[in-house]
């Protein structure tokens, strides 16, 4: 018998900022990642693609200004917005991914066209704008990425360091509406899902991190990094410390646990994000799916958006731990 589908997002992990904890900024937080995991549950319970479905729910996760990725990213050190995104789809382990995007609309498309019609995995910068707009996509002035909340952060990330922000750092800025502690969050959105036909994917996309060096690519369009999905073990979508998660091939190392050792998708994924990537002072979490429609969503951080949505349930969202 089929597993039921299902899609589970996440919008970025972190320490959560007490003082900005109110029912009105959660009620929002939570109002939008339900509203988007129905629009996800909808295309699934249509017989869409996981493939569908997981493009879908990043395609609105990055025009919510709430969530750092498309509208709302984040600023790097040159006050510009550098947007990374890919997807990979597990039955094929077909995969597009761009990098340091500034004016794709929608930087998961940009992805999902590399992985449709490219017989290559990832283009960046001037090369992954120019295959945007030879295939259509939507462009915007970078304006359009600019919000007054983010560059309140970066006005602030900027006076405490020349480059890239320390998310370790004991400083705490404010930042209103958002319950998580920006100093000490990854925005990064991404989505997993698992179809009718039993089939998996997972997409990431994010504007990286605050203030972050011009140029800088962190785990988010890596395949295997940030993203990973294959039909025989799970899809991956992760959110955190870029670079750790880099250097572990976290989303990868999820499938490859499933693979060479028989782990079960929740093992392997609490190994990865409470045990190996903490050794390398790895900060953030992941979302997952495998191909029995289990869902986990583990992080080390206090608190992660998250949510996920069986078909004909009542999708369930959730901040902190
Ligand atoms: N992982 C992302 C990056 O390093 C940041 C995040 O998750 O918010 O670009």
């Amino acid at each position: 018998m089929k597993a039921t589908p299902v899609i589970a997002i996440h919008g970025g992990a972190g320490t959560i900022l007490r003082s900005a904890m109110n029912s009105e900024t959660e009620a929002r937080y939570h109002a939008a990642l339900e509203g988007i995991l129905l629009a996800g549950q909808r295309v699934l319970a249509d017989g869409g693609s996981a493939l569908d479905a997981v493009t879908e729910a990043v395609r609105l996760l990055e025009d919510c200004p709430l969530f750092n990725a498309g509208h709302g990213a984040v600023f790097t050190a040159a006050g510009t917005h550098e947007l990374d995104a890919s997807v990979m789809d597990g039955a094929t382990l077909e995969a597009g991914a761009v990098s340091c995007v500034t004016r794709v609309k929608n930087p998961v498309l940009a992805a999902r066209r590399v992985l449709d019609v490219s017989e290559h995995v990832m283009f960046t910068a001037a090369g992954a704008e120019a295959f945007a707009q030879a295939q259509g996509l939507e462009f915007v002035d970078p304006s359009y990425f600019y919000t007054e909340a983010r560059h309140q952060q970066w006005m602030k990330a900027r006076g405490t360091s020349g480059t890239m922000l320390d998310h370790d750092a004991t400083t705490k800025f404010a930042f209103e509406n958002d319950p998580i502690d920006p100093d000490k969050k990854f925005g990064t959105v991404g989505a997993v899902a698992l179809d009718a036909h039993g089939h998996l994917a997972a997409a990431t996309s994010t504007g990286g991190i605050t203030n972050k060096q011009a140029g800088r690519v962190g785990d988010a369009p890596l395949i295997g990094a940030g993203c990973y999905a294959n039909d025989a073990t799970c899809a991956v979508s992760t959110t955190g410390t870029g670079e750790m998660f880099m250097r572990m091939l976290a989303a990868y190392d999820v499938s490859a646990q499933m693979e060479y050792r028989g782990a079960s998708l929740e093992d392997a994924s609490h190994d990865v994000v409470m045990n190996r990537l903490p050794r390398i002072e790895g900060r953030g979490g992941l979302v997952a799916v495998d191909a029995k429609g289990n869902v986990v969503l583990p992080f080390n951080t206090e608190g992660m958006y998250r949510g996920f949505a069986r078909v004909g349930e009542t999708p369930v969202t959730a901040i902190y731990r």
